[in-house]
């Protein structure tokens, strides 16, 4: 069965970051739709134009835009394994389209509370030129930061600004937290304290998958 992992969780949560690393771990791809969708921003293509209005004031773009992209994305032979998405389903018109699309699918919560995302969206930094987000450590450096990736500038989200911010957190709070009790009754679902050290977030997703993976081995 192909190793289909969903990242829940408030924007700021880490999933980005987590998802990365749990997709180097298992050989799969992480899809993120936030960074598909800022790259056609970027690219300035008709999709990037239909939807950089709606990200910049922090609002979720259409269910049947964002599932048919997705949708796309998963045709692609290099998901047959399984992926990461992070930052979808984000609704739960949303959850159930993945439900037709995807089975077998861990889901995975990262819990943070509302001002501790506040607090880490506003001083987040990413790469102008490779989008990866920086180490808190270096972004605190101010002007002198630089990607550790590739070298380049860091900047601030567009949707990072505090204004925005709050708007996401009530977005969130809206439209995509009632998905955890879509999800919360099944055995592949799992809650994860967001508020430990990225490293020790890493293990423990790292702990509960192999432990869902092998239970499903077992059956
Ligand atoms: P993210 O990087 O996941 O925080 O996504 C950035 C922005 O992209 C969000 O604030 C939304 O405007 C848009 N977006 C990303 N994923 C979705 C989704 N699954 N549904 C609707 N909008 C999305």
């Amino acid at each position: 069965m192909a190793l289909n992992i969903v990242m829940l969780g408030p924007p700021g949560a880490g999933k980005g970051t987590q998802a990365a690393r749990l997709a180097q771990r298992y050989g799969v791809p992480a899809v993120s739709t936030g960074d598909m969708l800022r790259d056609a921003v970027q690219a300035g293509t008709e999709l990037g134009r239909r939807v950089k209005a709606v990200m910049e004031r922090g609002d979720l773009v259409g269910d049947d835009l964002i599932v048919e992209i997705v949708r796309e994305r998963l045709r692609r032979a290099d998901t047959a394994k399984g992926v990461v998405l992070d930052g979808f389903p984000r609704t739960t018109a949303q959850a159930e389209a993945l439900d037709a699309m995807a089975d077998g699918l861990i889901v995975l919560d990262i819990a943070v509370p509302d001002d501790e995302l506040v607090r880490r969206l506003s001083s987040r930094r990413i790469c102008r030129d490779c989008g990866a987000v920086a180490d808190p450590a270096v972004a605190a450096r101010g002007a002198a930061a630089a990607c550790a990736r590739c070298g380049g500038g860091l900047v601030q989200r567009s949707d990072d600004r505090e204004d925005v911010v709050r708007e996401r957190l009530k977005v969130y709070q809206q439209r995509t937290r009632p998905l955890l009790d879509y999800y919360r009754q099944r055995p592949s679902f799992e809650s994860i304290d967001g508020l430990q050290a990225t490293d020790a977030v890493a293990e423990t997703i790292a702990r509960v998958v192999d432990r869902m993976v092998t239970a499903r081995q077992g059956r």
